[in-house]
């Protein structure tokens, strides 16, 4: 007779352990393999999304807009009234020494700061110290390679909207996912590729990790509020001068985006990547927009250039 109890999993019958990407992680002042990277349960980053995070990309071997991505993350620590326990230059040499140490050329490396615990398991948040992980693993995509190249199918959720700006500031990247997670399982029922979020009052937001852009009447729209400033959506803007197309920072109703001549996505994720389906139907001729390769191809050629990218080894020596 076993004294298991009813439903309890046999050793011999676990599934099989959780296979990690190759990477590195920082904790505690130490560098780690990724699948060492381990924080305790009674973290309030955890137990109640008390977090901000900021991911930069590296590609071959030259980090992205890196002071970009420290400003928005020193700035997001700051609004949640968190302290890190380094200074910006070192922040940016434990980015590098991750990069450096997984050996990858193209890395996704996020910093995270989280609540951390309370030494006592008091409720008061100024009673946690502070926590801070950074990671390097292998560089990922929103979409795939056949999705890049056809154009994204992407639902507008119905039965989900944005969580509001007034209740969670959009502008402290954060892992208020929820209402992003449930919109990503209404769109596969739709059998769409992924999802964009409202505002409730018939105006796109974003959707999981990246901003949207609509191509309408001779300029490029991309919504103002109700939306983290991404960084890839920073890039885009400021290409946009350099094509000298106009950009307007406004509202973006949801009628706008479905007749737009293109619609298109950023995120470090993988850029700018074109929408061609939007709710099952055709964008346009149902093809990627031509300005959208344009800036996509540009987007790309800056990541070699020394005004817009940081060589890994750079920071380290
Ligand atoms: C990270 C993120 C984006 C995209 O920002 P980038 O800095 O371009 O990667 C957009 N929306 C949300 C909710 C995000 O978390």
């Amino acid at each position: 007779m076993s004294n298991r109890p009813e439903g309890a999993v046999a050793q011999d019958e676990m599934p099989a352990p959780l296979t990690f990407p190759p990477g590195i992680a920082y904790m505690d002042g130490a560098f780690v393999p990724i699948s060492e990277a381990k924080i305790s349960v009674l973290d309030w980053g955890l137990l109640r999304s008390d977090a901000t995070y900021d991911v930069v990309h590296v590609w071959q071997g030259r980090f992205f807009r890196l002071d970009k991505h420290l400003d928005r993350f020193l700035s997001s620590v700051a609004k949640l009234r968190m302290t890190l326990p380094l200074e910006r230059e070192a922040l940016a040499r434990v980015l590098a020494g991750c990069v450096a140490r997984s050996g990858l050329e193209n890395a996704y490396v996020e910093m995270i700061c989280t609540r951390g615990v309370s030494p006592t398991f008091s409720r008061d948040p100024r009673d946690a110290v502070n926590r801070f992980i950074a990671f390097a693993i292998p560089f990922g995509w929103i979409a795939d390679e056949e999705q890049r190249r056809r154009g994204l199918d992407v639902a507008i959720a119905r039965d989900v909207e944005r969580i509001s700006p007034r209740s969670v500031d959009p502008t402290v990247k954060n892992y208020h996912w929820l209402d992003l997670v449930a919109g990503l399982f209404e769109a596969y029922e739709r059998e769409a590729e992924n999802v964009m979020l409202t505002d409730g009052a018939g105006n796109v937001t974003e959707g999981p990790g990246f901003n949207i852009f609509a191509l309408s009447n001779g300029r490029v729209i991309t919504p103002d509020i109700g939306v983290l400033e991404g960084i890839t959506r920073g890039a885009a803007i400021d290409l946009c001068a350099e094509l000298h197309m106009p950009v307007e920072i406004t509202s973006l109703p949801v009628a706008t985006l479905k007749a737009a001549e293109e619609v298109f996505i950023t995120s470090t994720a993988g850029g700018i990547m074109p929408v061609t389906r939007l709710d099952g139907t055709a964008v346009a001729d149902g093809k990627p927009g031509t300005f959208t390769a344009k800036l996509a191809a540009l987007y790309w050629d800056k990541h070699q250039d020394p005004a817009w990218s940081t060589a890994v080894d750079d920071i380290l020596t």
